[in-house]
């Protein structure tokens, strides 16, 4: 199967011009062409999962095909945007039809459920690792970025948190037990929280996706915005499955990666304003204050953990 044959089967098929109507054309030519209307914003993040490191080798390509849209949508929901398209720079050992049409069929479960389809790649032979940029849109001056924090908000995080993280001990068992079974589905299958974000964006003054852990991640939006901020580990959203499991829950909750949630912050009346049925996805942990840093029960958190970090300490 030559390189131009193995795209068009597996890659067309999830093309997105027909799909949404401001992808005007891709995959196929030169360029896709997406329209950005009056009055919108576009915004677009890439992500990159390397074997060995972002998944572990021999990874199922049908869970490999939806986390990775999901793992890049994320950031998308955390701007509170729109999804439009995105493009796939793949690089693949070798050209297995077994493995591609799996891929491929986790990626077109993905991309249905998120709103959002394949407008172009590229295409290359070496060890096996994918690109994925997003395309979203924002009405104009409406994204939610990381600095907007003010003394005073409420610090939320939506879902339940340490899932992900709980279940690397596990990834390659066979016979999981129903607790580890549910744990596992938060490793393969994270959720962006795409409806959320939206819905957060007349409301939420800041917002991050948590990818690294919630120490981290919120770490980065208190210091963006200049503000800092304490949390009460008491408060920490945790699934039954993590707590029955594991003795460090809390830990995991506060450090481990993965999860995918959002955390967000927004003023208490902002929050009491908030449909029902959005307020129900979020959990109230801590509040932002003035000065610098995250508190955890009054202490520094940061022993632990920093987050993932590629190359600290190599
Ligand atoms: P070019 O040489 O002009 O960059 P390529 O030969 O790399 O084009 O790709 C041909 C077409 O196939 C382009 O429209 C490109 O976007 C698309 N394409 C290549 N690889 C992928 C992929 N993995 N997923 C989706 N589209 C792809
Ligand atoms: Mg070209």
């Amino acid at each position: 199967m030559g390189e131009f044959e193995l795209i068009r089967r597996y890659f067309f098929p999830l093309a997105a011009s027909g799909k949404h109507p401001d992808v005007l054309l891709g995959p196929g030519d030169d360029c896709a062409i997406q329209r950005v209307g009056k009055g919108q914003e576009l915004v677009f993040s890439m992500d990159t999962l390397v074997e060995g490191v972002h998944f572990p080798k021999h990874y199922p390509p049908e869970k490999l095909g939806w986390r990775s849209l999901a793992v890049a949508t994320s950031d998308l929901a955390a701007m509170g945007a729109d999804p439009v398209c995105f493009t796939l720079a793949i690089t693949l050992p070798r050209a297995d039809p077994d493995w591609l049409r799996d891929f491929s069929s986790g990626l077109a479960t993905a991309s249905r459920q998120f709103g959002l389809n394949l407008a172009g790649g590229d295409t290359t032979r070496g060890p096996l690792s994918l690109t994925l940029q997003v395309h979203g849109t924002v009405p104009e001056n409406r994204a939610i970025r990381r600095s907007g924090a003010k003394p005073g908000d409420l610090i939320c995080v939506s879902g339940t948190l340490g899932n992900a993280g709980a279940a690397l001990q596990f990834l390659d068992s066979d016979l999981p037990t129903p607790e580890q079974a549910q744990l596992l589905e938060h490793y393969h299958a994270p959720q962006p929280r795409l409806l959320l974000g939206k819905a957060l964006r007349e409301s939420a003054s800041a917002a991050v996706d948590i990818s690294d852990g919630l120490v981290a991640d919120l770490g980065h939006l208190l210091e963006e915005s200049g503000v800092g901020g304490r949390i009460d580990v008491s408060q920490l959203p945790l699934s039954a499955a993590l707590v029955a499991l594991r003795a460090d829950a809390i830990d995991l909750a506060l450090h481990a990666g993965d999860d995918y949630e959002l955390c967000t912050t927004l003023p208490e009346m902002a929050l009491e304003q908030l449909p029902e049925s959005i307020r129900e996805q979020l959990t109230v942990i801590g509040r932002v204050h003035e000065g610098e840093g995250l508190l955890v029960n009054g202490k520094d958190p940061r022993g632990n953990s920093r987050g993932y970090d590629h190359f600290e300490g190599r």
